[in-house]
């Protein structure tokens, strides 16, 4: 398997559309990278340049440090999987497997051992003599898998493979895909829409918005430490509570004024904000919904306290969002099934201050 290195990779498409710009990136052999972001954003632009598929305009592009820009895609020893995985629908299972190898006049032997090898990984093997049109969606997928895997490339690159599956299959494939990953030890380049598939999948996480990285790190770093207010909407569902604040200073109390509400900044943030000169100025809080608790039930530290009006209470099976106002902004709250409020009940709400997030105002950065 292999590791790749994009340095100040860009993109300008023949109209002079910037698509992808200055982007790096260290894939470490047997990565899962994900790339995430808003359509649009250069994600498929960036896997397409590293299959070969597309000119790279700007930057390097290595495989186990060697070159890349200007190999064909057929010698980079890459496998791309596309949402249509295309088969031959008059090839069986089998040939579609195979197909590729017999191009590479691959002896027949070897690529009976490979084809039924990737059907064992694949839990295909049942299945070696049918026709595509007699299989289901998520069969078809692990074949389009299969001859991706035959090949046995040193990078697998996966444009939104499971996008054409109902919900329930994608799951299937979801957890077939990770199984893959563990036993092929294959580094691969995953594009998604989809943010469970992102969270559960990736090793790192690349975000993107308007062709420009804006943060790349685990699934838990990207939630838990976003480095600007995008990443901080786009990872997470629902999204991230944002409300305007006034920074009040008052000896070492720190507080974020919201709407009337003083809200006690935790020790850990003061610091920056005093430092950094953001006494008396607004800054956006950010607080995601599980961290918006009905008073009652918060018995932490660093509680700041709002009082609303419920709006809409929306019952999900196991857990409950509860939409409030505050200071004129939506604020949703997402707590547990046993609550007994209900739209239009007055009531008290305890934000976990431990738990919050601070952006600047104009450059959209966390505070810290
Ligand atoms: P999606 O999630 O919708 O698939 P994406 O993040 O994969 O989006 P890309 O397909 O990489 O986005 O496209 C990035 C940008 O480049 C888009 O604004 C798109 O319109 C533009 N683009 C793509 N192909 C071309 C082309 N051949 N010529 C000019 N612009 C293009």
């Amino acid at each position: 398997m292999a590791s790749l290195s994009l340095e100040g990779i860009q993109k300008v498409y023949s109209n002079g559309f910037q698509a992808v710009k200055d982007f790096n990136l260290e894939i470490a052999d047997k990565e899962f990278i994900i790339f995430v972001g808003p359509s649009g954003c250069g994600k498929s632009t960036t896997l397409r340049m590293i299959a070969g598929l597309e000119d790279i305009s700007g930057g390097t592009l290595k495989i186990d440090g060697k070159v890349m820009n200007n190999v064909e895609p057929k010698d980079r020893d890459i496998a791309m999987v596309f949402q249509n995985y295309a088969l031959y629908p008059h090839m069986t299972v089998y040939d579609n497997m195979a197909f590729g190898l017999k191009l590479r006049k691959v002896p027949k032997d070897e690529i009976d051992k490979k084809v039924r090898e990737a059907a064992r990984i694949l839990d295909l093997e049942k299945l070696l003599d049918r026709k595509p049109k007699a299989l289901s969606g998520g069969q078809r997928q692990r074949v389009a898998m299969g001859r991706a895997i035959v090949r046995k490339p040193k990078v697998f690159l996966m444009d939104e493979p499971l996008s054409n599956l109902d919900a329930k299959l994608r799951v299937q494939m979801r957890i077939e895909i990770a199984k893959l990953h563990e036993n092929l030890g294959a580094t691969i380049i995953y594009v998604t829409h989809d943010q469970t598939e992102a969270m559960t999948l990736g090793t790192r996480i690349v975000v993107m918005k308007d062709g420009v990285v804006q943060q790349v790190d685990t699934p838990q770093n990207l939630y838990t430490k976003p480095c600007n207010l995008f990443v901080a909407g786009f990872i997470g569902s629902p999204q991230m509570n944002f409300l305007d604040a006034e920074v009040k200073v008052n000896g070492s109390d720190v507080t974020l004024s919201v709407g009337g509400h003083e809200l006690p900044v935790p020790a850990d943030k003061k610091q920056a904000l005093i430092d950094k000169g953001y006494a008396g100025k607004t800054v956006i809080l950010g607080i995601r919904p599980e961290d918006v608790h009905v008073a009652a039930t918060f018995t932490g530290e660093n509680a700041g306290t709002v009082h609303s009006t419920i709006n809409v209470y929306e019952l999900l099976g196991a857990e409950v969002f509860l939409y409030f106002d505050v200071a004129g902004t939506q604020v949703t709250a997402r707590v547990g099934s046993g609550t007994e409020l209900r739209s239009g009940d007055k009531a008290s709400f305890t934000f976990d201050m431990s738990k919050i997030h601070i952006f600047d105002k104009e450059t959209e950065l966390t505070i810290s």
